[in-house]
């Protein structure tokens, strides 16, 4: 690990006038630590933020408000979005370890890089880590890598699995910065690669994450994620699935679907929504719908299963919701 100036703010302004240069701010360090272990991330100055007043969980007329530095497992475990929107509960509950749920912070969570194994590894070709180098696993192995939202840049999936069920909410982030306070909705706060890979977010130099707003949706009770992976349990998805369903007897009246470890973003599926919209629920309507999943889908050389295993994880997820 290289050196590196630290500091450790007791406010959010505190924050910002001590963020500067190559700066990386240090929540729970689930995934910042690794990375300058790994020189992958050499930040010059890195700013705890643990210490500011972002955490808390609360329900309001205006939604779930979910404070940056609330951690995985609280927010996992909370009553409150346990009953009302257990598509989270459960993708963070799906997520890393207990150790590390009870470590990761929410903020940090929407940020996390990406696990592909030659982002890490600092003798391959990374465009995401040295910007024009290439990309070593478009020639390499990339079973675990996306199919949606791909540049002939790079194919790196996002890792974040509750990214996926907020998106798939509509939820919105709270930022500060040097230049005050802005609220973006979470999908536009995404790129896709493109030709600069190495440029993952829309944030601005040094602003933060304060909070995240899951607008009210009563028919959110209804909703689950289901993860394919490899094994059980401490493993990132091959495929998954946020889904929720709002019905009238058996007619769907709306549907949220977003779906995750197949896209460079958490992907919200509006063309899967729209395909249920009105329908009978059922297998056949589910399998219908989910064939719109992969539209515009570009398999690798190694992961082309993705593809039929998409449709099935939308089709179970769906299934297992009451209609
Ligand atoms: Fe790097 Fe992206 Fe290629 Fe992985 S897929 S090696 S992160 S450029």
């Amino acid at each position: 690990m290289r050196g590196f100036e630290w500091a450790e703010p007791d406010t959010v302004d505190g924050a910002l006038e001590a963020a500067g240069g190559e700066t990386a701010y240090l929540a729970g360090g689930t995934t910042l630590v690794d990375l300058m272990k790994l020189q992958v991330m050499n930040p010059s100055r890195v700013v705890a933020v643990n210490r500011l007043p972002l955490g808390g969980i609360r329900v309001d007329s205006e939604g779930l408000h979910l404070g940056a530095l609330a951690r995985m497992s609280e927010v996992a475990e909370h009553p409150e979005v346990v009953r009302g929107y257990p598509v989270i509960s459960r993708a963070l509950l799906l997520s890393a370890s207990q150790q590390l749920r009870n470590m990761a912070s929410m903020g940090g969570n929407l940020l996390q890089r990406t696990r592909c194994p030659y982002f890490r590894d600092v003798a391959k070709a990374c465009n995401k880590r040295a910007p024009g180098s290439g990309c070593a696993a478009l020639d390499g192995f990339n079973r675990t890598h996306a199919i949606l939202g791909t540049s002939s840049h790079c194919v790196a999936t996002h890792a974040s699995d509750v990214a996926v069920a907020l998106i798939a909410l509509d939820a919105t982030v709270h930022l500060r910065g040097a230049a005050g306070s802005r609220t973006v909705q979470l999908a536009s706060l995404y790129r896709t690669p493109g030709s600069t890979p190495h440029v993952e977010n829309t944030l601005r130099p040094g602003e933060l994450i304060t909070g995240i707003t899951v607008p009210p949706l009563a028919w959110a009770r209804n909703s689950t994620y289901l993860k394919i992976r490899d094994r059980q349990s401490y493993e990132f998805a091959l495929t998954s699935a946020a889904v929720a369903l709002k019905t009238r007897g058996r007619r769907i009246e709306d549907a949220r679907v977003a779906v995750g470890g197949v896209g460079t973003m958490p992907w919200r599926l509006p063309e899967v929504e729209a395909a249920l919209r009105g329908k009978v629920a059922g297998a056949r309507t589910f399998e219908d719908a989910a064939a719109h999943a992969t539209e515009g889908a570009r398999p690798l050389s190694h992961n082309a299963f993705k593809i039929p295993l998409l449709r099935r994880t939308l089709v179970r997820a769906l299934l297992s919701l009451e209609a």
